[in-house]
């Protein structure tokens, strides 16, 4: 769909467009009307206290829609209500223009279980709240019971202490890219590059340790994440786990992302034990071999069998699977079979991502778009059925652009195994000391009012050249804290 949007604050245009994508996929930005689909004028006019805004819709779609709101004193609340304004007035001429319901309604942010922790900030239950995101926003009511039973959950959770914080360390190398990939990853190769990678990343991790004994912080999760930490051959993964081993000491809770299936092997399994690490992942995304290799994963899922039962027979006690809901070339049946075998296998915790083409992977570059909605939404709902039936929990989620139908990534959890870092993340509450090329540090004000980053360079050389600025700039950005200064930021070169 080509759309050329005008609108009278040009800072809320991305955010338009963002609901514009509620409606019709990938929107395309047109400068022009001569080429446009769909042409939506937004203006406003001031009346007396209130403020009216007039979204009109011309070309494939007719329509004009107008609502008054209040206009506020304080200038922070007051654009934050003129943005959602006008954003809920484009999804009500929307909505009528095209009769499409989106599953999570106006709501195009990451973190829809924000919304609800910020409304009962203000003291109200966790249904009020709910039920108030559900009636602002339009949010249907299959995903308003997902959102409070998450909430529920996460409540029953112990809380983040003051001194705690989380901590990531990124291998950001995989065997092969998967067709969908948009992360900072890169192909191992001959793998020249990783004793020098491995080197530089232990230089920020014995710093990391440093600064949090200096600032008395402790890890209460980490996690090993990439790319593929499991990449690493045995004794560079070793040297990588031995150096982070206090950060390891002090979690309640410590992952390594094994990921590809291919990459594990009981050599690698055996370091990762001997360091004390009981949560691993091992994720199929699908057990069709023909999708598999339509993906670029380059693994079987033979593999991802031979891999589970070997962490098992080892003793691994904690295993979370990530399926992907959407996959080109998959359907309901295909998906519910992966589902099935996976569920047979009785990991701890399961995650259901539903595919998002970014304009960075090769599925989007080859012209691939999403799946038909309708099926992905009957993906989403089936996982959230068949996982409820084997007595796992919906614990956290998050949204992307560009998702398949509009749906959203749900992690499910036997009760007991809600991970503590995917929590932490992603409800933006904790501070998080990240190492690794192209990690993000981010400090968390108590109230959660300030979030200042810290992020790394991505690119690999410039890392290993540039490791002490970035272990420099982590230290900024705890001495800065207070004093109203800007996150440091490390630029490429
Ligand atoms: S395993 Fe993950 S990080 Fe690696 S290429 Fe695939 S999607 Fe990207």
């Amino acid at each position: 769909m080509k759309v050329v949007l005008s609108a009278p604050v040009k800072g809320f245009i991305p955010e338009l467009f963002d609901v514009l994508n509620l409606f019709f996929g990938s929107v395309e930005k047109m400068e022009t009307e001569d080429l446009a689909d769909l042409v939506v004028s937004i203006t406003d006019e001031i009346h007396a206290n209130a403020r009216q805004t007039t979204v009109t819709l011309t070309g494939l779609y007719q329509t004009q829609v107008s609502s008054n709101t209040p206009l506020s004193l304080d200038p922070l609340e007051a654009k934050r209500l003129h943005k959602r304004q006008q954003k809920l007035g484009l999804f009500h001429a929307l909505l009528q223009a095209t009769g499409i319901q989106p599953p999570w309604g106006a709501l195009t942010g990451i973190r829809p279980t924000r919304l609800v922790f910020d409304a009962m900030a203000e003291g109200i239950s966790a249904q009020d709240a709910v039920k108030r995101i559900q009636d602002t926003f339009f949010v249907s009511d299959e995903k308003a019971r997902l959102l409070l039973d998450i909430v529920e959950v996460q409540n029953n959770l112990p809380r983040i202490k003051p001194d705690e914080i989380a901590c990531y360390i990124g291998i950001p190398f995989c065997r092969t890219r998967c067709s969908y990939c948009s992360f900072l990853s890169r192909e191992v190769g001959d793998g020249r590059l990783l004793p020098d990678y491995v080197n530089a990343l232990k230089r920020e991790i014995e710093g990391t340790l440093q600064l949090m004994k200096d600032r008395g912080l402790t890890a209460r999760s980490v996690y090993v994440g990439g790319g593929t930490p499991t990449v690493l051959p045995e004794d560079l993964l070793r040297e990588v786990l031995s150096t982070a081993q206090p950060l390891f000491n002090q979690a309640v809770e410590v992952t390594v992302e094994a990921g590809r299936p291919d990459s594990i092997m009981e050599g690698k399994l055996r370091v990762i034990q001997a360091a004390g690490i009981q949560r691993i992942s091992v994720n199929p995304q699908t057990m069709h071999d023909i999708t598999l290799s339509r993906i670029g994963r380059q693994h079987a899922s033979a593999q991802t069998l031979e891999a589970f039962g070997l962490a098992r027979q080892l003793g691994f006690s904690h295993i979370n699977m990530d399926l992907i809901a959407g996959l080109p070339g998959e359907d309901v049946g295909m998906f519910t079979e992966s589902l099935n075998q996976v569920l047979s296998l009785d990991p701890e915790a399961i995650t259901v991502h539903t595919l998002s083409i970014k304009r960075s992977s090769a599925l989007y570059r080859d012209g691939v778009r999403q799946a038909e909605e309708g099926q992905v939404g009957q993906m989403v709902r089936l996982a959230l059925e068949k996982t409820a039936e084997k007595g796992y929990q919906p614990y956290y989620l998050y949204r992307q652009k560009h998702m398949a139908g509009n749906q959203e990534n749900v992690g499910y959890a036997k009760p007991g195994f809600a991970c503590l870092y995917n929590i932490d993340m992603m409800e933006d509450q904790t501070t998080v000391l990240a190492m690794g090329a192209g990690a993000v540090s981010k400090w968390v004000s108590p109230g959660r009012e300030r979030v200042l980053r810290s992020p790394n360079v991505k690119d690999i050389h410039h890392y290993l050249a540039r490791v002490e600025d970035m272990m420099n700039a982590k230290k900024a950005l705890f001495e800065g804290i207070g004093k109203g200064v800007k996150a440091p930021v490390v630029q490429e070169e």
